[in-house]
């Protein structure tokens, strides 16, 4: 009798397990599913999602860089919008040249006005979207933007983006093509408030040692704040320069980066610790193009 009952205690015990197995498989499924659709919101932080992280080798990071941005970078730009892009360029190769990761960093344009963001794949692939560019005053707040992708890319938040999709979504590590096929809204979302606060500050920490002024990183968040007021707090209807579309596009990059008013005081304070040079002159936005006439 005694054998039965401790036979029957071993398979409740194993009935029990293969239960919460299955039930913890369940949730773990809900758990991943959820993640993946929470992608517009910039507080999903799938890096808090327990996995144990390998780092790859530089050069496979620049690999999967490369054939992710042969599928998001445009190669049909007109003759302003490629002299805008040899602007960016530009302006992030003098970052780069800083940067503690020694990449190869690629600065490219996305020609879409309604695109107000950047954003930067594994390996140093840096997009900007010209709708963020007309946002733009002068070329230290360009700068300061850039140098935030350039942090993002160098505090490897970009490629353990890439590793805890894969995971995710259950793609082989080793099959590029497949990691290719990550859709690019992964990087445009933003990164978790830590990392996107780490970004802003040594951004802006990059852009000052480049030879930019601090003041820029001042300019662009105080015209954020004052666009996010007018448009999302107040929703006012746009005018003048600021398109619908733009407009639509500012809303999206409020969703996927922390409040603007956050990341000024933050900024204020890096620059005042670090006694940042503020009396630095500004240097213009300046695309300069020929329009040849035939
Ligand atoms: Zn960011």
């Amino acid at each position: 009798m005694k054998r039965v009952f401790g036979l029957a205690v071993v398979l409740l015990i194993a009935g029990a397990g293969m239960y919460l197995a299955q039930r913890r498989k369940q949730a773990d499924a809900v758990t991943a599913n959820a993640v993946v659709d929470l992608a517009a919101d910039w507080q999903r932080d799938a890096s808090r999602i327990p996995m144990h992280m390998t780092r790859i080798s530089d050069a496979e990071e620049v690999r999967i860089g490369n054939e992710l941005a042969s599928r998001y970078a445009d190669r049909d730009l007109d003759a302003e919008q490629k002299a805008t892009e040899q602007y960016v360029e530009k302006i992030g190769a003098a970052l780069a040249a800083h940067a503690q990761r020694k990449l190869p960093f690629h600065f490219h344009l996305v020609p879409d006005r309604g695109l107000v963001n950047a954003f930067a794949l594994p390996g140093g692939q840096v997009f900007i979207g010209q709708g963020l560019l007309d946002l733009m005053r002068s070329e230290d707040e360009v700068a300061f933007v850039l140098g935030h992708e350039v942090e993002h890319v160098d505090h490897f938040h970009s490629m353990e983006r890439v590793q805890v999709e894969a995971r995710l979504r259950k793609v082989d590590f080793g099959a590029l093509s497949e990691l290719a096929q990550l859709p690019i809204t992964l990087w445009q979302t933003g990164y978790s408030k830590d990392e996107e606060a780490e970004a802003d500050r040594e951004g802006l920490r990059l852009a000052c040692v480049a030879g930019y002024s601090p003041r820029g990183a001042l300019d662009l968040l105080n015209r954020l704040v004052k666009l996010r007021q007018d448009f999302v707090v107040q929703s006012k209807t746009p005018t003048g320069e600021l398109s619908r579309l733009a407009v639509e596009g500012l809303e999206g990059y409020f969703r996927s980066h922390p409040l603007p008013s956050e990341r000024l005081t933050q900024a204020q304070a890096v620059i005042a610790e670090d006694h940042l040079p503020l009396d630095r002159t500004l240097r213009p936005f300046h695309v300069e193009y020929e329009i040849t006439s035939q």
